[in-house]
């Protein structure tokens, strides 16, 4: 019986691995792959202590420091959380599963996908899933920004300031905020595709281009842009969970302030739950929070 199976290999769940181990918590980390969102971005300009660093580099120091420490490691996708009696039950695609007194669970977003030819090719280079992250990557450069609801509008709002011109494609009319809208549309180097779907993103080595079908008239157009923001929503990860714990109606996890679920002893962290901001020092502040708060409920729980 581990103390806690920490569930994601992110930035949330690797600090929560180092922060349970030095509490001497008998500790197990299981997850997908090494790295979460971060390890898709080429350089990180605002996780303090490095003045640049790539993604996958970051993350290859959380690993570091927590092979450092005795935490078991598995890399594996955990299907299913359960709760029996006094413990819970993770079980895993793989077959094993593993018995724990407390859970953590970061197992973090992932960005839905226009799913159009290019988009895989182009991610880190030219393709991005976060304008906060990446706009400034794209200064002084014509950017694609597809989407039409707050994320959208916000990164378009963001990278007027930074682009030379911002292309904004949605399928349908805006869905964003009105202040948002009013705020993007004041800017001079905006041109507004309102009724397009996205058909492609060209390019050798680098986004050149992309495609875009008018759904009044089928006519096609290609934009000349280095930058193409997918801004059409994110999907929490929280298919193993999401019958034991509360969610709200954007599939996040609802914590407090301390990463308490509705369910005694089981924590979250990270971009799964309903903290507002999504980066990475903040997954890596809430997952130390998450680690000393399964701490505290053992010291609490444990006869
Ligand atoms: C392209 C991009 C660039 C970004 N750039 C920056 C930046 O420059 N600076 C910044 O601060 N933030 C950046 N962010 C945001 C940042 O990456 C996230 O806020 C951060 O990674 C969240 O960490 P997390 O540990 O909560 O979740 P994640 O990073 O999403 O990690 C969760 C992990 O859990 C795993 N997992 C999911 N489901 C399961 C399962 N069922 N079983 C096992 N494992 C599972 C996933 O595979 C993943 O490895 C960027 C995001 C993106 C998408």
């Amino acid at each position: 019986m581990y103390d806690t199976v920490i569930i994601g290999m992110g930035p949330a769940g690797m600090t929560a691995a180092v922060y349970a181990a030095r509490k001497k918590m008998n500790t197990m980390l299981v997850g997908k792959e090494y790295g979460g969102q971060v390890a898709w971005t080429s350089e990180v300009e605002n996780y303090m202590g490095f003045q640049m660093i790539s993604g996958p580099g970051l993350m290859d120091k959380f690993e570091e420091q927590v092979k450092h420490y005795p935490v078991e490691r598995k890399q594996s996708e955990v299907i299913r959380v359960e709760k029996e009696s006094d413990h819970f039950v993770v079980r895993c695609k793989d077959g094993e599963e593993y018995r724990c007194r407390t859970v953590i669970y970061s197992a973090g977003k992932y960005p839905r996908r226009l799913n159009v030819p290019g988009e895989k090719k182009f991610t880190g280079q030219g393709v991005s899933y976060c304008a906060v992250c990446d706009g400034p990557f794209f200064e002084g450069k014509s950017v694609a920004v597809i989407g039409g609801g707050n994320s959208a509008l916000e990164a378009v709002i963001d990278m007027l300031k930074i682009a030379v011109h911002v292309y904004v494609v949605s399928i349908e009319d805006w869905s964003a905020d009105p202040v948002l809208a009013e705020r993007a549309l004041q800017a001079p180097n905006i041109t507004v595709l309102k009724g397009y779907q996205t058909l492609s993103i060209n390019g050798e080595r680098n986004v050149r281009s992309i495609t875009i079908r008018s759904l009044a008239s089928g006519a096609e157009k290609e934009l000349a842009v280095e930058g193409v923001f997918v801004e059409i929503g994110t999907m929490p990860s929280n298919a193993p969970v999401k019958e034991l714990v509360q969610i709200n109606k954007l599939g996040e996890i609802e914590v407090d302030c301390s990463c308490n679920t509705n369910v005694p002893g089981f924590f979250a962290a990270g971009d799964v739950t309903n903290i507002p901001e999504k980066q990475v020092i903040v997954a890596a502040g809430e997952g130390a929070k998450a680690a000393i708060g399964a701490y505290r409920h053992l010291l609490t729980s444990t006869p």
